[in-house]
């Protein structure tokens, strides 16, 4: 194990203030700490009281990292104090919030030029841009850590640097990614790029400025995964490119498991580890999407019939978001009563990690957010994609055709907060239950996607543990900074 206790590694790591992208940064944060390196992780208030629990666990254990929480300026733009993380607001408020990221810029200059240890750098979530400065005025290298897959940013870049959404002007039309080995369709709307809506042209130019004058690309990938792609990412980016995941795989005890994100998620762990331990092996679905994507009561209720439907029992959660009144009364006067059989109604925050760990989970219906796939790969579990909005449809074209660990549920439209009186459905019962059948029933496909799980899951493995491509990427990557 490189310990650098001594040479005095110091390294500031600024995850985005959303969960995707808070949680593997908080692994990161833990296992560089470990590793022996001084970590300050920067965050606000609201978001480290959710983490809390999980960073104390290295505190205790004498590992050196530390929480800076600096003060989100919510009230500038109209939100109340309490509004911290992207999960909080809707959709109007994305950009002004956006906007006042870049208010940390001062506090955060403070907290580095009194801290008794100097930076020795540090690690920007790709949304942050507004840290390029903050590297700058102290003279320290900038690493830019990317949420999403390696498919996804290579994908981002090579449209951003023949600016192929220049030229498309209706956001329907469709384009296919040049320079790549297989054939990669997407329209603007589902299409690489965080911020392709109008508006966000300016937050966009400022990320691809950032990737592009970061010393050193992060990312939440392993080689064995994403290989191909990394290589020609490297290429193309002409700067390091360090894999160092999965990091979910740092959490190895239920504690840590239940506590990962936010620590709401202990209060479930017990009714569901319990519901999980009465079934048999790899029979349950778990349908969950994340902490942004929402459905409205139409598409809630046509879900629900669909998994009603099937034969497999499964586990279901809903954001408190999403529990309108109307949902709540069908949810508890109806439908929980027809599944009760086979169904268990989760509402808000479940502990995910330990869910996906457990012998009974067989498959995972995801909208197809980064961290939720590269959990289900390196615990061995196939999926039914289900993408809503920006990486979310590249990952599921890695998912199924790359690696052939997933059945699509086929829709291509992008719907991530839908009106109440939307009556759109994205997708249809029927969809559902065949979707069900086809990952989890006995036909050789399926088979043959568990078999496949089962070997990738255990490529992650061995990527992190002491030797493999991952942990010794963040030796050098430890290594690359000190020197
Ligand atoms: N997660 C969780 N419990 C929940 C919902 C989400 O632990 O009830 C975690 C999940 O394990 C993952 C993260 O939240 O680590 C969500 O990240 P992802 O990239 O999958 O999707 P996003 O939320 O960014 O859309």
């Amino acid at each position: 194990m490189t310990c650098l206790k001594d040479k005095k590694a110091h390294f500031i790591l600024i995850p985005l203030v959303a969960q995707g992208h808070l949680i593997p940064m908080t692994d990161l944060a833990r296992l560089l700490a470990e590793r022996g390196v001084h970590v300050s992780l920067i965050t606000t208030p609201v978001n480290a009281s959710r983490i809390r629990p999980i960073v104390q666990q290295s505190i205790e254990s004498n590992f050196p990292v530390q929480f800076v929480e600096l003060k989100f300026p919510s009230s500038e733009i109209g939100l109340p104090d309490e509004y911290e993380n992207v999960d909080q607001i809707d959709s109007s408020y994305f950009l002004a919030f956006f906007e006042a990221l870049k208010l940390l810029r001062e506090p955060l200059e403070q907290y580095l030029q009194d801290h008794h240890i100097p930076p020795s750098c540090i690690i920007s979530d790709g949304c942050n841009p507004w840290t390029i400065e903050v590297a700058r005025s102290l003279c320290i290298p900038r690493l830019v850590f990317h949420g999403p897959s390696c498919l996804y940013a290579l994908c981002n870049h090579i449209i951003s640097k023949h600016k192929i959404l220049h030229h498309v002007t209706d956001y329907s039309e469709e384009f296919v990614v040049p320079n790549m080995a297989l054939t990669l369709r997407f329209n603007k709307a589902n299409g690489p790029g965080f911020f392709n809506a109008p508006g966000w042209e300016k937050i966009r130019d400022d990320a691809i400025e950032a990737e592009r004058t970061a010393d050193a690309i992060v990312l939440n990938t392993f080689e064995e995964l994403e290989g191909q792609f990394i290589e020609l990412y490297e290429k193309e980016m002409e700067k390091k490119v360090w894999t160092v995941g999965p990091l979910n795989l740092y959490n190895k005890d239920e504690y840590s498991k239940s506590l990962r994100g936010n620590k709401r998620g202990s209060e479930k762990q017990e009714i569901v580890l319990n519901w999980l331990d009465s079934h048999k092996p790899k029979s349950v679905l778990y349908v969950s999407f994340g902490s942004i994507a929402r459905k409205n009561s139409l598409q809630l209720k046509e879900l629900g019939f669909g998994l009603e439907a099937t034969d497999k029992p499964f586990i279901w959660v809903l954001k408190e978001a999403e529990i309108t009144p109307e949902v709540d009364r069908w949810l508890s006067e109806d439908f929980e009563k027809r599944v009760q059989q086979k169904g268990l109604i989760c509402r808000g925050w479940v502990p995910q990690l330990a869910i996906l760990s457990h012998p009974s989970v067989g498959g995972f219906m995801t909208h197809c957010g980064w961290n939720s796939i590269l959990e289900s790969i390196s615990l061995g579990v196939p999926m039914i994609t289900w993408p809503h909005f920006t990486d979310q449809f590249t990952n599921e074209k890695l998912v199924v055709d790359v690696l052939g660990l997933g059945v699509s549920l086929g829709t291509e439209t992008v719907c991530w907060m839908p009106a109440e009186d939307d009556n759109t459905i994205w997708v249809h019962r029927d969809d559902i239950e065949k979707a069900v059948q086809k990952l989890m029933g006995e036909e050789e496909e399926a088979r043959e996607m568990r078999r496949k799980a089962a070997d990738m899951a255990e490529k992650a493995k061995m990527a992190m543990d002491n030797g493999g491509s991952s942990y010794n990427n963040i030796t050098r990557l430890i290594e690359s900074i000190m020197q």
